[in-house]
């Protein structure tokens, strides 16, 4: 075990972390040259009493620095071959599109000591374990740095596409391939949880969402966990293990629950998560957010830490079994359970409870749940289903590296296709022999390794066939139903089962009629309360009433719909999660500013004190609370607000002031100055809340290396002229040569190598965007974050800052100049594609799983199908779809090139609710808008323009036209002359009907959409 982790640990040190500066002479621990210090390093932090002589390693170590060397080490390597000075550049490009860069600071000698003084005070309790060191350092390493705001120092200044830090942990990474023998081996394993969106989908509450959701990401991470601890973190692939804070808060509570280790990965997820509401970040809201995709990746030695083999299909019937375990901890968690098991003990430890400390509605949920479980164990097994897929590597890599070599004749491959015709290419271009021949397909097919595999690992996965749990099995050629549903049924059973009010598709294992006690007042009706008293429950009265907030009266649940219920229930107090209702989300940013006049309400009496049980509600319910209807329901709310107005100038007084508080809120959340919203836009009743789906354009275009080449040259030909410019000739002309060889490569691959960093690389930017992603929903525009996986996102957010969620998680996912920056560590972005998103206002009234099945599909048969016509060129996808679940209104909007119509429809819609803009402003632009497409169409874009911007004007109040938001709005309106057209599928009525309308058009039917909400 102690030569595994000393490898790994070499693995990540075998390049002193400042080693730019050592190479350049600037910053050396030793005489010696970047080796030296690194094996400096080593001692300073303690490792050789820990894990003793690196040297053990070398040649392994040595193997896998190789292969993970990225961007072309070898072409660097062969175009630098006579050149012996080191090149100084202190440039950091994006891997994915190099002309993106940053400036790289210089590191300061005290920085380097300090950095490594704490850093082996923090290993040091971790000492007499190889394993516990490896993986203290391993979390540590990049988050000391990052915490430090040390600038990250550059792998190789020739390539300065990616830093230290990307390089040593893909070198662990790809170590594992090469484990022990250093012969390419090994497996790459994917775990994969098929129809998450049916999954998360059925819900009727928002904690059901949250439920779903944290599912998903519990049942992967608790199934990856046992083999992260036992081979470490470096074997994820997919999440990445970096910035990942799941990994970062389990790995704490295994370790011991150390104060020092914790107060590091504190300070970095108190920056990348939301905060909580009460008090200091703690190891538990680490995971509070589900950021585990339901697809998961692993790669895996062919020997176990212990020198145990490991086979094939021992490995696949390991991690068969890992996922049922960790479907059996999750009905555990929801049942209030400890588990002591290692290694999910630590985990559990996370996440338990002070005795007592849970509000009694959570509770009563929990112990129904459990009764019903231990009752009918069979109704609970098997609720998520994976697909798991092993490949042995070593015996791909030889298939594959004959059809990089020209050797094999077809192959379905695009990936390999593309190598073998490189390898062509630049064996003629080299006027390559037999053996250079040779090196150059190894070359390729190594770079290649972990996009291949992802790819086949994905094509394998798509073809295995997941049963949906059967609730009936065939005994004696009759069907018999797999628990006794109807045992929990307060109809007492015997005419069959009932399906699930939730989802409607499994059956219910609960339910509980209602009663009306009164117009607006439910109650389970008295079989249900019988049923409930009696055992095995037997719940008191006060815990029946208590329930109601968990199960409503009327609801039939099925064994997955109520595991979401009792695991929202079950972690509510100790993950802080705060909506639960459609009306919580709804109400998210106004019902904070109301709660002053909570106890004025109450004077009033009557309708007076119903708003004001309605506003503090832990869950709020409209229909509980205020009215069933909701035509009612609003009537009340509004008329107790303003009678309070009325009678109270003190009153009238609080509510501006909450108008004015909003006014800024918004003004943030929009980053507009300029918001002036009028007071009853703080007393309306809220009726909608927004759905946001979003999915990043060619994601698995983006995973093969698919990104436009023509930077990555330029890049080459900027250093060309840099070295020239500096009278540095042989270096100029090496990067000439480099050139040369990488143009030939990159043309004949149509895009980039997916070298294993730049595969980290990308699963590393996608989990920074999916944790900065929570926190901007959660933490500033007060919404719950469903999923999000960086890539894809799912959240519901209250009407008011929709627009600005589709906004600036648009921005977000391109990162700030091209990068993501944590401390002074730069995570590049993949800026070379966009993103898709889809927003629907929903009425509180709707059913939520149905508008989210709508929202789901608008993205992809609208957003996704969106090409747009622009100055000569067209862009597809990357567009928003706006819709609303009343009235039916559709409309598309492009987000590419700066998100200017983006911006200019926020406009319309600030300056509508601030009341400077006519709502009315479509039905007048009816007038022109024929004049306007002609004229676009005629090529007279700028009249388009001009026409548009006088229907704009038109509908301003001509008293409010030198207002901020209305001269922003006009001069954003001039910004859209060559914005060109969006051709779209018609989303409702005429399939196949492609139509194209200028952007201006298409802006104005957006504002159609949106000028009603909220
Ligand atoms: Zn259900």
């Amino acid at each position: 075990m102690m030569k595994f982790f000393r490898a790994k640990t070499w693995a990540l040190l075998h390049d002193p972390p400042h080693k730019m500066w050592a190479l350049y002479g600037t910053l050396k621990l030793t005489a010696g040259g970047h080796r030296e210090d690194a094996v400096k390093v080593w001692e300073e932090l303690g490792l050789r009493e820990a894990l003793g002589d690196p040297a053990d390693s070398e040649e392994i170590v040595h193997a896998a620095d190789d292969m993970a060397s990225t961007s072309d080490r070898w072409i660097t390597n062969f175009a630098f071959a006579n050149v012996l000075r080191v090149f100084e550049y202190n440039k950091l490009h994006n891997i994915f599109d190099p002309k993106h860069q940053i400036d790289i600071r210089p590191l300061r000698r005290g920085e380097l000591e300090d950095f490594l003084r704490d850093l082996a005070g923090e290993l040091k309790p971790f000492a007499s374990d190889p394993r516990r060191v490896y993986h203290a350092l391993y979390a540590l390493y990049e988050v000391e740095w990052a915490a430090r705001k040390l600038p990250p120092s550059l792998a190789d200044t020739r390539a300065p596409t990616h830093t230290l830090f990307d390089h040593v942990y893909a070198t662990a990474l790809t170590l594992n391939l090469l484990w022990p023998d250093g012969k390419v081996g090994g497996y790459a394993v994917m775990v994969d949880i098929p129809g998450i969106q049916q999954v998360v989908g059925a819900a009727r509450k928002a904690g059901d969402f949250w439920g779903g959701s944290w599912m998903i990401s519990t049942v992967t991470w608790l199934t990856l966990w046992p083999f992260v601890w036992e081979f470490g973190a470096d074997v994820l692939l997919k999440p990445s293990p970096r910035y990942n804070p799941y990994y970062h808060a389990t790995l704490w509570a295994q370790l011991g629950g150390d104060h020092r280790l914790w107060s590091r990965f504190g300070e970095l997820y108190s920056s990348l998560l939301p905060r909580p509401v009460r008090g200091m970040f703690e190891p538990q809201h680490a995971v509070r957010q589900p950021v585990i995709p339901g697809t998961a990746c692993l790669v895996l030695p062919k020997v176990r830490p212990d020198g145990r083999e490991l086979g094939r299909q021992q490995l696949e019937r390991e991690v068969k079994e890992r996922f049922e375990k960790a479907c059996e901890l999750l009905l555990a968690l929801a049942s209030g359970d400890q588990v002591s098991e290692e290694p999910y003990a630590a985990f559990f430890k996370l996440l338990s409870e002070k005795e007592g400390a849970q509000k009694p509605s959570a509770r009563a949920v929990v112990k129904l749940f459990k009764i019903i479980k231990d009752a009918e164990p069979r109704a609970f097994e098997g609720l998520l289903r994976a697909r798991i897929v092993v490949l042995e590597v070593g015996q791909l890599y030889g298939e594959w590296l004959k059809v990089v070599k020209g050797e094999a004749g077809e192959t379905a491959s695009d990936l390999l296709k593309d190598l073998a015709r490189a390898r062509g290419e630049l064996a003629e271009m080299l006027k390559a022999g037999e053996e250079k021949k040779e090196m150059i397909a190894e070359r390729l097919a190594l770079w290649a390794l972990f996009a291949l595999l992802y790819s086949e690992l994905s094509l394998r996965a798509e073809r295995v066939l997941v049963a949906p749990k059967a609730w009936f099995v065939l005994k004696d050629r009759t069907l018999e139903p797999v628990a006794e549903f109807e045992r929990f049924y307060d109809s007492g059973g015997g005419v069959g089962y009932i399906t699930c009010t939730t989802c409607g598709s499994e059956p219910a294992i609960l339910r509980l009629s209602k009663k009306v006690v009164e117009p607006g007042t439910l109650d389970y009706s008295e079989r249900a309360r019988k049923l409930l008293k009696e055992p095995p429950f037997q719940l008191t009265d006060e815990e029946i009433d208590e329930l109601k907030i968990g199960v409503k009266p009327g609801e039939a649940l099925g064994p997955l719909c109520l595991t979401k219920r009792a695991l929202y229930a079950s972690l509510k107090n100790r993950l802080e999660l705060g909506f639960e209702s459609t009306e919580d989300v709804a109400f998210s940013l106004v019902a904070p500013e109301l709660g002053g006049l909570a106890a004025r309400l109450a004077e009033l009496g009557g309708e007076g004190v119903a708003v004001k049980r309605f506003l503090e509600s832990e869950v709020k319910s409209f229909d509980e609370t205020l009215d069933q209807s909701a035509e009612k329901a609003r009537a009340i709310y509004e008329r107790a607000f303003r009678e309070l107005m009325e009678r109270s100038p003190e009153a009238r007084d609080a509510v501006r002031r909450a108008a004015k508080t909003l006014s800024s809120k918004l003004s943030r959340i929009y980053q507009v100055e300029g918001f002036e919203v009028p007071e009853d836009f703080a007393t309306s009743f809220r009726s909608y809340y927004c759905i946001l789906r979003a999915d990043a354009d060619n994601v698995r275009r983006l995973a093969q290396g698919e990104i436009p080449v023509d930077s990555y040259l330029e890049l080459l030909d900027q250093l060309r002229a840099e070295a020239e410019r500096r009278g540095e000739v042989s270096v100029a002309e090496a990067f000439g040569k480099a050139g040369e060889i990488v143009g030939t490569l990159l043309k004949a691959l149509k895009g980039a190598v997916p070298s294993p960093t730049y595969s980290l690389a990308l699963s590393t930017a996608l989990m920074v965007t999916a944790l900065k992603g929570t926190a901007l929903v959660e933490g500033e525009l007060g919404g719950i974050p469903v999923f999000s996986g960086g890539d894809d996102d799912l959240a519901l957010l209250p009407a008011e800052a929709g627009l600005a969620a589709v906004d600036r998680l648009r921005a977000l996912y391109h990162g700030e100049g091209g990068f993501h920056r944590v401390g002074d560590c730069a995570v590049p972005a993949p800026v070379v594609y966009g993103k898709s998103f889809s927003l629907r206002f929903a009425s509180i009234l709707d059913l939520m799983a149905d508008e989210v099945a709508e929202c789901a599909r608008l993205l992809e048969e609208v957003a996704k199908e969106a090409k747009w016509a622009r100055g000569g060129g067209t862009l597809e996808k990357d567009a928003l779809v706006l819709s609303e679940s009343r009235g039916g209104g559709v409309a598309l909007l492009p987000l590419g090139g700066g998100r200017e119509s983006l911006k200019a429809l926020e406009a319309m819609w600030i300056a509508r609710l601030c009341g400077f803009l006519s709502a009315n402003l479509p039905e007048d632009y009816e007038r022109v808008r024929d004049a306007v497409e002609a004229a676009a169409k005629a090529g007279k874009e700028e009249l388009a323009a001009e026409l548009f911007r006088r229907a704009l004007e038109r509908n301003v109040r001509p008293d409010k036209l030198k207002e901020r938001t209305v001269e922003l709005l006009l001069e954003l309106a001039r910004e859209l002359e060559r914005s060109g057209a969006v051709e779209a599928p018609e989303p409702y009525g005429k399939p196949g009907d492609r139509s194209a309308l200028t952007v201006l058009s298409r802006l104005v039917e957006a504002y159609r959409v949106a000028r009603g909400y909220p």
